[in-house]
């Protein structure tokens, strides 16, 4: 299966769609987890990924050195509420 965003249902996409892991600093982590309506103790976050839409530029920094590559800051909080279109219609789009 491959992995897509949790909220979203995206794909990593080159170029402008990243895929990120849930962060390891536990107030982030909730942070995250929050916004996703999850829990960090009931569900298992390791697995899950959020994409980049839901954050905002200030949230990447971009490394230099190595070609230009967008790094998601490691105390990036996701603020952007983006839904995926599903064709059964419960879904809410934006
Ligand atoms: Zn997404």
């Amino acid at each position: 299966m491959a992995l897509s965003c949790y909220l979203c249902k995206r794909k990593r996409q080159k170029g402008n769609i990243t895929l990120h892991q849930f962060p390891k600093n536990i107030c982030v982590r909730k942070a995250w987890a929050t916004f996703c309506k999850l829990n960090t103790e009931r569900d298992n976050l390791n697995n899950l990924r959020l994409c980049s839409s839901h954050f905002t530029n200030n949230d990447f920094k971009t490394s230099e050195a190595e070609g230009k590559k967008r790094y998601l800051k490691h105390d990036a909080m996701p603020s952007i509420y983006i839904f995926s279109k599903r064709r059964g219609g419960e879904e809410v789009l934006f």
